[in-house]
């Protein structure tokens, strides 16, 4: 499908939960967050039906985010669900990768294909502090037990404040040198202030040839991050959300006052 500025949209990122097992300051407050009920999570069934419902209007591109995607209860058979339907070309996950290493076969027999890997520093200690008491072990743990898996390419996206020069910036671009990983930079963003730039080394952010949509873990469909505007799947249906979504995609973001990203999934 296009949008009304003429961009193709063939790219779905499914939150499928707003739980994580980490706690990074650019992202969670220190004091934790009013988490969604069970039912006010959209069941597997639901999740697959929206899915089916895009690749049907020419979404070829499916990204599994959360929150921390991995803690969903039976996130392999969701995979497995997805990784089902006909008709999907790239299909990943955006994971913390703190439990890869227990899901990472299971996931490659689910078909997916690759994963995006979270990791902004490799001091041990800072990693700690970031990710409010994290283990960074456990992330190299996960990095190798994807590529054993096969779920490759391995992207890492690695937030930096200002530029790509910075120490632990450099440090993390070696590490996935040595390791065959793709690094992409994001800057610390702001949704509530419209503080966003393009993703160096990948594609977000870039308004003018912006290809996605977003189903949050509570059944909306967000045409843009940095928007307030969202279309209920359980109110509207999927095929009536989604067409809602694209024909109201604005032309570029601005701020978002009502999401957060993780229970919008980034
Ligand atoms: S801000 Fe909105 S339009 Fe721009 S790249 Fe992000 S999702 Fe797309």
């Amino acid at each position: 499908m296009f949008d009304r500025y003429n961009r193709k949209i063939n790219y779905l990122r499914i939150s499928v939960t707003d739980r994580c097992n980490l706690r990074c300051t650019y992202c969670m407050p220190e004091d934790g967050v009013q988490l969604l009920s069970h039912q006010d999570i959209l069941n597997f069934d639901e999740i697959v039906e929206v899915t089916r419902a895009a690749v049907r209007k020419g979404v070829d591109k499916i990204r599994i985010t959360g929150g921390e995607p991995l803690i969903r209860k039976g996130i392999i058979d969701l995979a497995k669900m997805i990784g089902e339907i006909d008709g999907i070309k790239d299909y990943s996950m955006t994971t913390n990768a703190i439990l890869l290493d227990k899901y990472a076969d299971d996931l490659a027999l689910a078909g997916l294909h690759r994963v995006n890997i979270s990791l902004d520093t490799l001091d041990p200690e800072k990693f700690k502090a970031i990710t409010r008491g994290g283990d960074i072990q456990k992330v190299f743990d996960g990095v190798q037990a994807a590529k054993k898996a096969g779920l490759e390419p391995i992207k890492v996206n690695c937030v930096i404040k200002e530029n790509n020069q910075e120490p632990d910036a450099l440090a993390v671009a070696k590490y996935c040198k040595e390791n065959g990983l793709h690094i992409r930079y994001i800057k610390e963003m702001d949704l509530e202030k419209g503080e966003f730039s393009v993703v160096q080394g990948g594609s977000g952010g870039d308004c003018g040839t912006c290809n996605r949509i977003r189903l949050t873990a509570n059944g909306t469909i967000k045409p843009c991050l940095f928007s307030d505007i969202s279309y209920s799947v359980r109110e509207l249906g999927a095929e009536r959300a989604i067409d809602l979504a694209i024909g109201n995609k604005p032309q570029s973001g601005l701020t978002n006052v009502t999401g957060k990203f993780y229970n919008i999934g980034g």
